[in-house]
């Protein structure tokens, strides 16, 4: 018997509870995999609360990432004590995901624990971190440097924005978060931003072209938000958007693209290829500083989760939530 959250839905409503269930209860995978860590990410925090529609599918176990051991493989690329990482894929959306003491899934949906990484670390990181990573390695794609200037980051006390803040400063870009929590200014600042901008400076509708202030951005938040800074980025630069915290609306128009050779990059993990994740993976092994994990991250118990899942969608968890499970 091992625990898990499950979610079930009556009358069009979303109820959670922790259930012990068996090995024979999981759904069909080639790997079996005990998980040590999960963690809490703001699509969790939709599905469980069941303010957006990612579960389709009940009973669902949600949970779209997971770190852990293997526990038995009918692939050869896993063996038994391996450990391995799962983001994405859809799991915890439509196949049964990592908020669970065990999980089975596809071998080819797994990446293996890069060196120098524990389960433990690569949840603290996790999808909200890899997705940061693939921001910025998005804008250096685009050929945005740090001597082009600033770079803005919206949602900046989030999991991905506290990532993508920490990543631009350690590539040595000067880095301008976007915050509508004054109290993280300090926590900002320490993971390297050069100043924090209040999110109600960029809340209302503003000039389909501002002053040019930014070499790029990553946003997390879409909208309004989203939109004053497109209009304010420099001629040729970019802004990574992943997000759609503050909304999936974009009230822009087409003059930043047009006349300043504006860049929107859409960026999305849940299916990137495998190939870029495990780039990405390892760029944030090297990258990442040591007490990032601890200034980013919280530990929570499974239990704890339901609670916190609406205070992730009500914007106000800050970094980024930990859940151990063995
Ligand atoms: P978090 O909840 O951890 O962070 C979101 C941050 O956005 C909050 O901390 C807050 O920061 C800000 N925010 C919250 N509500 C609002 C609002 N109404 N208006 C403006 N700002 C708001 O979420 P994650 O970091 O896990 O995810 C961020 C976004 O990125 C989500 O929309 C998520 O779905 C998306 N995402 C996309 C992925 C992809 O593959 N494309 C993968 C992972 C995440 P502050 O208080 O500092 O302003």
């Amino acid at each position: 018997m091992f625990k898990a959250l499950v979610l079930e839905q009556e009358d069009k409503k979303t109820l959670s509870s922790i259930r012990q269930l068996t090995i024979s209860d999981l759904p069909e995978g080639d790997v079996l995999v005990k998980v040590d860590y999960s963690s809490l990410n703001y699509k969790d925090g939709l599905a469980i609360t069941g303010k957006g529609k990612i579960i389709r599918e009940f009973p669902m176990v949600p949970g779209i990432d997971f770190a852990g051991t293997v526990e038995e493989s009918a692939s050869p690329l896993f063996t038994a004590g391996d450990k391995v990482i799962l983001t994405g894929w859809g799991v915890g959306e439509n196949h049964w995901g990592g908020m669970s003491e065990m999980a089975r899934v596809k071998a080819s949906q797994l990446v293996h624990m890069p060196k120098y990484m524990d389960a433990r670390k690569a949840m603290i990181i996790g999808t909200a971190g890899l997705t940061a990573m693939l921001c910025v390695m998005a804008l250096e794609d685009y050929g945005i440097t740090p001597s082009h200037g600033p770079i803005l980051v919206s949602g900046a006390s989030g999991g991905v924005g506290s990532v993508s803040v920490s990543l631009l400063s350690r590539l040595g870009y000067e880095v301008v978060a976007i915050s509508g929590r004054e109290q993280n200014s300090d926590m900002l600042t320490s993971l390297g931003a050069s100043k924090v901008l209040p999110r109600e400076q960029f809340s209302e509708p503003g000039r389909p072209l501002d002053r040019q202030l930014w070499a790029g951005a990553i946003d997390t938040v879409g909208s309004q938000l989203l939109a004053n800074i497109l209009s304010q980025i420099n001629y040729g630069g970019a802004v990574a958007a992943c997000g759609l915290a503050g909304g999936f609306d974009l009230p822009t128009t087409v003059m930043p693209f047009i006349l300043r050779n504006v860049a929107l990059l859409g960026v999305d993990s849940v299916m990137c290829p495998l190939e870029r994740r495990t780039l990405a993976w390892n760029r944030l092994v090297n990258l990442l500083p040591e007490d990032v994990y601890d200034q980013v991250g919280q530990e929570v118990s499974l239990e704890e989760v339901p609670e916190l899942a609406e205070a992730i969608t009500n914007g106000q968890v800050t970094g980024r939530v930990l859940i151990k499970l063995s």
